[in-house]
């Protein structure tokens, strides 16, 4: 090793112990610790620092019990009755009905699920005409054989009114191939077997067994029962989702609703408690409802009054005069405050 190589090594140890062979007694070599050179701050150098993940998206921690609401009996009955004067789209387009009565159960059974898949984000009224033209059209009518026949590109054309037609054409495909060769060609009687087809979530899902199966395991809650449940106070799941909705009301809700409350508040919402500019000043239960408020306004009215005057020969004459008046005026709005947000973090908004 050459003495260049050797010191250079020898600098660059910071303490060196060596034996003093006269006395055997270790001698410590220390050395000045060679500085660092400084770190160059040149600006051509690139600088790499750790990218910090981004936080995930957190999601409200929303209970699923929840206290059973004061007086919800008389709001629930009240909206029975007003709904018994004011027909709704779901009354008559609602997709438990628009399967055809002369055709076996288990077509049915298939025809309300088609109606179900082509629901979601669509009104009633486009979503009936639309299972209207599958049932004239297909060859065999709308059954799961004709739905494996056709093409996926004709079945979308035929659907074509309804919202994201073309990936619902693709999930009607998957699910009757499913159905052909899982569950014998009927629609499965469980909610976890309905779930588990393409674009079946659990609003579907619940509908199905109730208006398939007449199997009442759950409520099916869409944007109306989801809206308005938070709005009378039903349910606090206004940071949550639909699912939580479903739990809360469940909690505290009898079994033996648990069916008609989907068609009673879907009407409601279609013709009273709208999304948006509900009609409050309208609506029949707007007293016990916690998102209208009542507003006061104060109105100067003009109005005529008899006034009894003397005249200058001392005679009693009466006048008519106009005198300013006020007046309370009530008005019923909506509060607000009670409004779900849909955040868009579920897998598909398709699968309700
Ligand atoms: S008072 Fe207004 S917000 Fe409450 S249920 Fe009636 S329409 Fe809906």
């Amino acid at each position: 090793m050459s003495l260049r190589r050797s010191s250079r090594l020898f600098k660059s140890t910071s303490t060196v112990t060596a034996i003093d062979h006269v006395n055997e007694a270790p001698l410590v070599i220390t050395e000045k610790k060679q500085k660092q050179p400084k770190r160059s701050r040149s600006p051509s150098k690139t600088i790499v620092t750790k990218k910090s993940k981004p936080s995930p998206i957190k999601k409200a921690k929303i209970q699923d019990q929840f206290d059973e609401p004061a007086h919800w009996k008389t709001v629930y009955e009240r909206i029975r009755e007003y709904r018994k004067t004011a027909p709704a789209p779901v009354d008559t387009m609602g997709c438990e009905r628009l399967a055809e009565e002369q055709v076996p159960e288990k077509v049915q059974r298939f025809q309300t699920l088609v109606s179900l898949m082509l629901s979601s984000q669509t009104k009633d009224t486009v979503t009936s005409a639309a299972v209207k033209t599958l049932q004239t059209s297909l060859s065999g009518g709308l059954t799961l054989n004709s739905i494996l026949q056709v093409d996926e590109k004709v079945l979308d054309n035929y659907i074509k009114s309804v919202g994201f037609h073309n990936r619902k054409a693709k999930y009607i495909k998957d699910a009757a191939i499913i159905l052909r060769d899982k569950y014998d060609g009927d629609i499965p009687d469980t909610i976890e077997g309905l779930t588990s087809l393409p674009g079946v979530g659990p609003k579907m899902g619940y509908l199905a067994l109730q208006c398939a199966w007449k199997i009442n395991a759950g409520i099916g809650v869409d944007v109306h029962v989801h809206r308005i449940g938070n709005r009378l106070g039903w349910c606090d799941t206004v940071n949550g989702q639909p699912e939580d909705t479903r739990k809360q009301l469940q909690s505290w809700l009898p079994k033996e609703y648990w069916r008609p409350i989907n068609p009673l508040l879907v009407g409601f919402g279609q013709v009273m408690c709208l999304p948006r500019g509900p009609k409050c000043g309208e609506c029949p239960v707007s007293d016990l409802c916690p998102s209208a408020v009542t507003k006061v306004k104060k109105m100067k009215n003009m109005k005529e009054e008899e006034k009894v005057v003397m005249d200058q020969g001392n005679n009693i004459q009466v006048k008519m005069e106009q005198v300013e008046e006020e007046q309370d005026i009530k008005t019923i709005a909506f509060a607000g405050g009670h409004e779900p947000k849909l955040i868009k973090t579920e897998k598909n908004p398709l699968d309700w």
